[in-house]
């Protein structure tokens, strides 16, 4: 089993010997405690999957990287599964460096970045190629590695959220320290809403739905981005997480919409606030952004349309037709 230093400090060398061993295993009821190139894609594996959702009755639904992955460890996906829960924190009998090594990845994303790709390199040189292990961080790399959608995270009601559930995790006794409790807290908050965030962008095929800008021959961090209907400090753990509740947007639409200048009704129609069509008429900065630009229905590709229950609670408490 890797120690702390051992699983921060992995070597190209070791990484390709450690694939070496397991592609020669063989699928038996307990394999063998994970080697360190597994932990390291479990812990990446948290920006694509949220291993809470699943458990004895639907661990059969988990996701295709998960499957994926569990063929090639020959492991199954509810081991792969009980790993992620032991790495946060949330899961019985893991191993010592388990949630150690979640908390500092948590704390430098870039490093987790560069193990992930020397372990998928080390892969690649042993001939497991990207049928048998997908390229699945390669969006979040080519970004800069760094969670997406935190600026939609507001600080207090974050803390109080962070703080519910480290006396969840308290309760169970599962890590070792109290500042440790909060930190693995706060990132399983934080992985959620990155999620979220990947989740609502490609519904929208990485476009603004308002006016159809595409950022695709630029880095999207930050020229494009993916916001809460019903805004997050508002919503219960569910509606925080459910894609049905995001909107993406380009930074001038996602700020109008925000602002209530801008709604859009059970129908996908954009409508536009008596003070910024008032606006527009006087005001040809504010044209140029809320003419013909802005399209008259939301663009949404495909049939992952925000839930009506969203759209109304937005149009009743933040879109503001009367002022
Ligand atoms: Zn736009």
């Amino acid at each position: 089993m890797p120690s702390l230093a051992a699983l921060l400090e992995l070597t190209d060398e070791q990484a390709r010997a450690e694939w070496g061993r397991i592609l020669q295993r063989e699928w038996r009821e307990r394999q063998e405690p994970y080697r360190t190139v597994e932990l390291v894609l479990c812990c990446a594996l948290f920006r694509v999957v949220d291993p809470h959702r699943f458990g004895g009755q639907n661990i059969h639904l988990m996701p295709d990287e998960v499957v994926r992955l569990a063929d090639l460890f020959k492991r199954s996906s509810k081991s792969i599964n009980i790993k992620m829960l032991n790495l946060d924190g949330s899961y019985a009998n893991g191993a010592a460096c388990d949630v150690p090594f979640f908390d500092q990845m948590a704390a430098d994303p870039v490093h987790l970045a560069a193990l992930y790709e020397r372990v998928l390199l080390a892969a690649r040189h042993m001939g497991i190629g990207p049928e048998r292990l997908p390229d699945f961080l390669e969006d979040d790399i080519a970004d800069g590695a760094m969670l997406s959608g935190q600026a939609g995270l507001p600080h207090r009601p974050l803390i109080e959220a962070v703080e519910t559930l480290a006396a969840k995790l308290r309760a169970r006794q599962l890590v070792a320290d109290e500042g440790q409790t909060f930190r693995v807290a706060e990132q399983q908050i934080r992985l959620g809403q990155h999620r979220f965030a990947k989740e609502v962008l490609a519904n929208y095929g990485h476009q603004c739905g308002f006016c159809d800008f595409a950022p695709r021959s630029l880095p999207r961090k930050g020229l494009l981005l993916a916001s809460h209907i019903k805004p997050w400090a508002a919503c219960d753990d569910f509606e925080r997480l459910d894609a049905a509740n995001g909107i993406a947007a380009c930074p001038m639409h996602d700020k109008a919409f925000d602002a209530g200048l801008i709604t859009v009704n059970g129908g996908l129609r954009v409508h536009q606030a008596r003070r910024l069509q008032r606006s527009r008429e006087i005001d040809p900065g504010v044209e140029h952004s809320f003419g013909p630009v802005l399209r008259s229905t939301l663009r949404i590709p495909g049939q992952a349309a925000p839930a009506a229950l969203y759209l109304q609670w937005h149009q009743q408490h933040v879109y503001a037709d009367d002022v």
